[in-house]
């Protein structure tokens, strides 16, 4: 028979790049597998380079076991692995990678060179090959260990090029997966570069607590709970933050299962549910938790570029983790003073340095004792900042039917404020007093007005921070000391993005080593509150997603966030500054509402009151 039929077999070129677009989606997961790989082949140090992203290089080096040199072109194979020979293997895989796509796809899909050297071996084997063709073969001369450098990723795949994001975000997503494999590997040092900054350093001594403290900053450290626990199925362990650590995202959340990051519903909502009471709505912990099992009581779906995970007994993993989180959280007070100790701090013994570097030892050993110096006097000043308490706003105890007596008056006020807040009205004004802490009470013709103390101070601020925005008379206050801020990486992002934006409005900000930041001036007109608190606060609304992207816009919000908290750090009027309140109120084009649209004055009729009172029927 003549081969006249339409179906026809794909080259193995064309099977590879079809699997590369399953395994490798971005560079972030070119790293990902290549760490993985360093990982299983039993690194103790590695270094992940990027540049551009990881879009033009990504480069990994490792002190593993190497490649024999008559394996290496298999290694680049499809489903060549040297993990797993039979399905059976499946049931009790211990390796991070076993289907063995990784190689073949990245090669198919990018420039790929190798160097790579087996203890027992003479020689090095040197390999290059582009778009799943080979390049070079050669032996060389190298130390034990692999070195990897993709180049030009998607070169060959230009729609999938077309979908790769910025450098910097690609950059981002890369090093949120460098964190997470350092923090699931404590046991081996890290080193990432990003184009030539170094970006982290682990020490890799096995302690958790020590990747935590390098990965997120002293003051995520020291307010961390350590978290053992053990029953039949299952243990959890690791690091949950005190409640003063909290976030507006999930950001800080970080689990693994069986040492694999994992994302789950499950996790999430145990460990929520275990803060509940000691976190306000729609904010979130820190965590740093890792889950593993005794038996195979759980799936991990193996996909190399999912993360999900399926648990045979949800409800008792539910159970046992917010039951924890909750039992910790209780006892704060008793475990604080098993928390580590000064002595027990990220020690400076690596072991196992990356051979390719040789120098690579002393140069971790320096950067890790600096980057936790504690007897510089200077970092001590700053050990109470990055403290996110008290938001919960003041609100006064009401009843019901005042409540429901708010609301009707609320359509009626709009009528009878009009003249109100006039000038001549103004002068014939009587202010009562205060009542709950809060609202003003003034006597005006034949009604009476409540003025919403917080609203009104909101909205005075508002305006007169958008005025001096507008004629650009805008200062700024230092404070002194600067306060430290913490900032998660797309926070940073967000800071990078906007920072002519916070300068423009006052905020004035530098870098202070690793994660953390100083503030060093805040708006003139906000001196005086919580601005570390404020700058997180803003920083965290700046990094949502697609949110706001234009200047005036991000402006407007900072201003209603800082007149916000502005007010809250203001508490207590005097009649002389209620007065000056109100007088400044009246100036404004719309002094009805605060900038979040809650009313700033209501009133209620002499008639209505008269009413209530059966004093008319
Ligand atoms: P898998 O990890 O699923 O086995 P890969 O394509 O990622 O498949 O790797 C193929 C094989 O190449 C691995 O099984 C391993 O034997 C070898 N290999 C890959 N990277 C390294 C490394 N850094 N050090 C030692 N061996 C490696
Ligand atoms: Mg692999």
């Amino acid at each position: 028979m003549s081969d006249s039929g339409i179906i026809h077999e794909l080259s193995q070129e064309t099977i590879d790049k079809i699997a590369a677009g399953e395994v490798v989606e971005r560079p972030a997961s070119v790293v990902k597998e290549l760490v993985e790989n360093a990982i299983d082949a039993g690194a103790t140090a590695i270094t992940v380079e990027i540049r551009d992203g990881g879009t033009s290089l990504i480069r990994v080096t490792d002190n593993g076991v190497g490649i024999a040199s008559s394996d290496v072109r298999k290694a680049f194979l499809r489903h060549a692995t040297s993990k797993i020979s039979s399905a059976d293997d499946l049931m009790h895989i211990h390796s991070l990678g076993f289907r063995g796509e990784a190689l073949s796809s990245i090669a198919a899909v990018s420039k790929v060179e190798m160097v790579t050297k087996k203890s027992d071996e003479i020689t090095a084997a040197h390999y290059i090959i582009e778009g799943s063709i080979e390049d070079t073969f050669e032996e060389i001369g190298a130390p034990e260990g692999t070195t990897i450098f993709v180049r030009n990723l998607f070169f060959n795949t230009p729609a999938r090029k077309k979908f790769l994001k910025s450098p910097v975000t690609e950059g981002n997503s890369v090093t949120e997966i460098v964190e997470r494999l350092a923090l699931s590997n404590p046991g081996v040092s890290f080193r990432y570069l990003m184009g030539q900054t170094e970006k982290l350093v682990t020490a890799g001594n096995g302690r958790l607590y020590d990747t935590i403290y390098e990965i997120y900053g002293k003051q995520i450290a020291k307010s961390l709970l350590p978290v053992k626990y053990q029953n039949d199925v299952f243990s959890i362990s690791g690091f949950i933050g005190k409640p003063v650590i909290v976030r507006g995202n999930r950001a800080f959340e970080a689990f693994f299962v069986g040492g694999r990051y994992v994302k789950s519903k499950i996790l999430q909502r145990a460990l929520e549910e275990g803060y509940k009471g000691y976190l306000m709505q729609r904010m979130y912990p820190f965590c740093v938790l890792g889950l593993d099992f005794a038996d195979e009581s759980y799936d991990v779906n193996v996909h190399p570029t999912k993360q999900d995970v399926r648990f045979f007994d949800e409800k008792k993993v539910f159970d046992s983790l917010c039951q924890e989180v909750s039992r910790l959280l209780s006892e704060i007070e008793d475990i604080s003073d098993a928390l580590p100790k000064k002595e027990d701090r990220p020690a400076t013994v690596v072991s196992g340095a990356e051979p390719f570097e040789s120098g690579r030892l002393m140069e971790i050993k320096e950067q890790i004792t600096k980057s936790i110096r504690e007897d510089s006097p200077y970092s001590r000043q700053y050990e109470d900042v990055f403290i996110r308490t008290d938001t919960a706003p003041v609100v006064p105890a009401v009843s019901e039917e005042v409540i429901s007596f708010n609301e009707k008056q609320e359509s009626e006020q709009k009528i009878e404020q009009l003249s109100f807040l006039s000038e001549e009205a103004r002068r014939k004004h009587r202010i009562v007093g205060e009542v709950f802490d809060v609202y003003w009470i003034v006597e005006y013709d034949d009604s009476m007005y409540i003025i919403d103390q917080h609203a009104a101070h909101e909205k005075v601020l508002y305006e007169r921070f958008m005025k001096q925005l507008k004629d650009k008379e805008m200062t700024s206050q230092m404070i002194s000391p600067p306060q430290i801020v913490t900032l998660s990486f797309v926070e940073e992002e967000a800071l990078r993005r906007y920072k002519s934006v916070l300068e423009e409005l006052g905020f004035k900000v530098s870098h202070f080593g690793g994660r953390e930041y100083a503030l060093d001036a805040v708006p003139a007109n906000l001196y005086g509150i919580d601005s570390g608190k404020l700058f997180v606060e803003v920083m965290n609304m700046l990094s949502e997603k697609n949110k706001i992207d234009t200047d005036e816009l991000v402006m407007e919000k900072v201003a209603s966030m800082s007149c916000k908290a502005a007010v809250k750090g203001h508490d207590h009027l005097s009649f002389a500054e209620a007065d000056a309140l109100i007088d400044e109120l009246l100036t404004l084009d719309n002094p009805y509402h605060c900038p979040h649209g809650r009313p700033t004055i209501i009133s209620m009729s002499r008639y209505e009151l008269d009413k209530r009172f059966r004093r008319i029927v």
